[in-house]
């Protein structure tokens, strides 16, 4: 329709407007829908999965599908691949996602080449003879950014489907279907639920082939999203963007303040000019950011510490939420081997900036 996306945050996905009709689409709990309509069995989609995925199509600018789960839809994407295919991977990304290429690597299913982010020639050579390019810009929780255009037309230049982890960034910051890319993925979990109260995934496709293609996995994948979830997610899409603004917002104050503590020896932030990934970013996104990562000093225990001392922010995993998050990331054994014990990940949610800060500070102030 090309409306401005804080328009279409609020516009799409709604019913047909006509006297009496609901402002919202209802929530369909049904399996079932009566024979010869435009709906059969849950499995294949409902109306309610069908708003969310308007919406969030149209803030991408492609046809979205919703699924279980971040790595549900990132299965289904996997699924697409021939057996002993090449694939380009992230050396360092979400751990679920690194977890999975590396199963399907030991298995002989795929064959995986693990490339960082931030390495536009490393991608572009691994990208000889692969049938897949999976990126992630900026990376979980390193803060990699990937040079978007250069990968996909490396991925072109080999017949390769690139496909793009969005959910740092989210469709407010970086739309990787503008910048060539032919699938954007999101676990919708984070940024777009925005809430932390539901599990889902998505992806949105550049065209109604692939769309089509991935809609028939999905089915026979038994992936499909709840529709609980679908309306959740839909309702946290009509506040995406102002979360984004007003997070984003801290997140720049707070990486600014961080760069001075002397228990801190890294910020890792894209708005950051002294970022290495910043001026990459910049080109093909309109802004940092609310993930702030930062490397700490002191002991695993003392940062452990730290995390769970803080009253505001909370220490969980997951992010994107309306809530603070701090967390440890190599407290995970999926983590990868590169990321440093002190790293902590910072999820800047919507509380007061000073408020948050002078949490931290008691926090980092206990390192020193
Ligand atoms: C959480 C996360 C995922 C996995 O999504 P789920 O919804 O948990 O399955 C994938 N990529 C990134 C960047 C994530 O943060």
């Amino acid at each position: 329709m090309g409306h401005d996306l804080y328009t279409t945050a609020i516009t799409a996905g709604r019913p047909k407007a006509e006297p009496g009709a609901p402002m919202n689409v209802p929530i369909h709990l049904s399996s079932t829908f009566h024979a010869n309509g435009h709906y059969g069995y849950v499995r294949d989609g409902n109306p309610s999965s069908a708003a969310f995925e308007e919406a969030i199509g149209a803030l991408e600018g492609g046809h979205a599908l919703a699924f279980a789960s971040g790595i549900a839809a990132l299965n289904a994407v996997l699924d697409m691949v021939p057996t002993g295919a090449i694939v380009v991977a992230p050396l360092h990304a979400y751990s679920g996602t690194m977890k999975r290429f590396m199963e399907l690597e030991a298995q002989g299913r795929l064959q995986v080449r693990r490339v960082p982010m931030d390495d536009a020639r490393g991608l572009a050579a691994a990208a000889a003879g692969a049938a897949l390019l999976w990126l992630e810009s900026p990376t979980n929780p390193l803060m990699e950014v990937c040079d978007i255009r250069a990968a996909v037309a490396a991925g072109r230049a080999q017949g390769a489907l690139v496909a793009v982890d969005n959910t740092f960034a989210t469709p407010m910051r970086q739309r990787p279907l503008e910048l060539g890319a032919d699938i954007v993925m999101h676990s919708a979990t984070k940024y777009i639920a925005g809430h932390s109260d539901a599990l889902l995934g998505v992806l949105v496709t550049s065209t109604h082939e692939l769309h089509a293609d991935l809609a028939q996995r999905r089915v026979l994948l038994g992936a499909a999203p709840g529709v609980l979830e679908t309306t959740l997610a839909l309702r946290g899409i009509r506040t995406l963007p102002i979360r984004m603004d007003r997070a984003e917002a801290t997140a720049r104050e707070l990486a600014q303040r961080l760069t001075r503590h002397q228990a801190v020896t890294r910020v890792r932030y894209p708005g950051l000019a002294s970022d290495p990934g910043s001026s990459t970013h910049a080109r093909q996104a309109s802004g940092p950011g609310a993930m702030v990562v930062i490397d700490c000093i002191g002991s695993v225990e003392a940062v452990e510490r730290m995390c769970d001392g803080l009253s505001i922010w909370v220490h969980a995993t997951s992010l994107g939420g309306v809530e603070s998050t701090i967390e440890r990331r190599a407290r995970w054994s999926a983590e990868s081997p590169d990321v440093p014990a002190g790293l902590v990940r910072l999820s800047v949610g919507l509380e007061q900036v000073d408020d948050l800060w002078d949490d931290l500070l008691r926090g980092l102030n206990s390192l020193l």
